[in-house]
C-alpha cells in the first residue's frame, strides 16, 4: 500500500448532503424551492434524532447535492439545543464513504474524537456517524454509508 493510500482515513467519495438546522421545514420550503431553485423531495422523521428532515436537491436528481433541513420534533432533540445556542443555519456536512465501521475504528485509533463510535440509522436508509467538531476543524462532520 502506498504512503498516500495509508494516510487517507475517511476516503470521502462525495458530499452526501449538507445539514441545515431550521425551526420549520414548511416555513422554509418557499426559499429553497422558489428562491434557490431546489427540488423538494419530501420529509422523513428520524425518531432516533428527534427530527423531521426535509430533503431538497440542488442540480439534477441522482447527480445533485442534497440539502437536509433539520427541524426538531422535541425540545430534547440535539437540533433544538443547537437552535437555542446558535440559531438557524449550517449544521453539518456529510460525506459518502464505504466501510464506515472500519473508517470509524481507524479514526479512533488515530486519536480523533468521535461522537459515534458505531454507526446508527439515518435518513434515506443510510448508516451514519458523526465526528466531533473539535476533531474536524470546526465543522460537524458526518460519515454516511448507503445500506446495500
Ligand atoms: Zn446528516
Amino acid at each position: 500500500m502506498s504512503q498516500e493510500a495509508r494516510s487517507v482515513v475517511i476516503g470521502a467519495k462525495a458530499v452526501n448532503h449538507i445539514g441545515i438546522a431550521v425551526r420549520s421545514v414548511e416555513d422554509h420550503r418557499k426559499f429553497y424551492e422558489q428562491t434557490l431553485g431546489a427540488t423538494f423531495e419530501g420529509t422523513e422523521e428520524v425518531p432516533d434524532q428527534k427530527v423531521r428532515v426535509g430533503f431538497f436537491i440542488i442540480g439534477a436528481p441522482g447527480h445533485g447535492v442534497r440539502l437536509e433541513l433539520l427541524e426538531p420534533t422535541s425540545d430534547e432533540s440535539p437540533i433544538a439545543k443547537f437552535l437555542e445556542k446558535r440559531g438557524e443555519g449550517l449544521h453539518h456536512i456529510a460525506y459518502t464513504v464505504s466501510d464506515i465501521q472500519r473508517r470509524l475504528d481507524a479514526l479512533k485509533d488515530s486519536g480523533l474524537r468521535l461522537i459515534d463510535e458505531t454507526p446508527r440509522d439515518g435518513a434515506h436508509h443510510n448508516r451514519i456517524a458523526f465526528l466531533h467538531p473539535k476533531s474536524s476543524k470546526g465543522v460537524l462532520t458526518e460519515l454516511c454509508e448507503p445500506k446495500a
